[in-house]
């Protein structure tokens, strides 16, 4: 039996379209001096112009993570980024799925799968983003909502553990400073280790990291991650200040 401590706890910063190439530059340097003695695997995900200079810059302890990617190899496509792209520039991470692209690119979970299964052949791990909106949540519809979301949009990919991590992100909790309750965040994330195990089998549910996402801050990071089946989280705005950043990863310790 694999019990949690098998998992090394990750977070995710995730800078969206914020900052520049100075101050990304800095916030890197802060981040890998405020992680360098941690516990958890900490990953990085600059806009896509700024992933080498950033890669450049990341103390050795931090991995280099991209925002998205497309999900041919390659082709007619402007402005899209392939995975073997993001591995030339030192990438390991991808996220994929975060409910901004979704929402504000159409992204289906078909195109999710895809850009996941892109992901995973060019060897980089996939961050599968799914949550539920608030109107849902109200609804009583969360579960159906992630059981969708998990079986779309990483249908015949849930077979490797270190080839994904999921990323459990309540759209209403996203950039609003309201998180779900550590109670909230642990019954979906039990709830989705629940459906690996019924996918896939019990060892590989038990392998399979689950990070929660949204409005993560020092002061809410160590009640959530204290819960079991949570794996650490992915970052946005507290991702953009070292400090606050390395407070959140310190809360990692298991
Ligand atoms: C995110 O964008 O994935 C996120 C969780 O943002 P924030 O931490 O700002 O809520």
């Amino acid at each position: 039996m694999v019990d949690a401590g098998a998992r090394q706890p990750i977070v995710a910063a995730n800078w969206k379209m914020h900052g520049d190439g100075a101050t990304l530059t800095e916030l890197a340097r802060g981040i890998g001096e405020a992680t360098s003695r941690a516990a958890a695997e900490v990953v990085v995900c600059p806009p896509f112009p700024y992933l080498e200079r950033i890669g450049a810059v990341l103390d050795e302890s931090v991995s280099l993570g991209a925002q998205d990617l497309h999900f041919e190899s390659a082709g007619a496509h402007t402005g899209d980024v392939a995975a073997s792209m993001l591995v030339d520039l030192g990438c390991r991470y991808a996220i994929v799925g975060h409910s901004e692209r979704r929402t504000n690119h159409a992204e289906t979970d078909e195109i999710v799968r895809r850009k996941a299964a892109a992901a995973m052949r060019a060897g980089l791990c996939a961050i599968v983003c799914i949550g539920e909106t608030l109107e849902q949540r109200e609804a009583g519809e969360t579960e159906t909502v992630l059981e969708r979301q998990l079986t779309e949009s990483l249908r015949g990919l849930t077979g490797d553990p270190a080839a994904f991590v999921l990323a459990y992100e309540p759209v209403w909790a996203i950039g609003t400073g309201r998180n779900a309750t550590p109670e909230q965040a642990q019954a979906a994330h039990a709830f989705l280790r629940g459906r690996l195990r019924a996918l896939e089998n019990a060892e590989l549910a038990a392998l399979v990291r689950i990070q929660y996402g949204g409005s993560v801050k020092p002061d809410n990071a160590a009640a959530l991650f204290s819960r079991p089946d949570i794996d650490g989280g992915l970052i946005g705005g507290a991702s953009l200040d070292a400090a606050a950043f390395g407070a959140i990863v310190s809360a990692c310790e298991r």
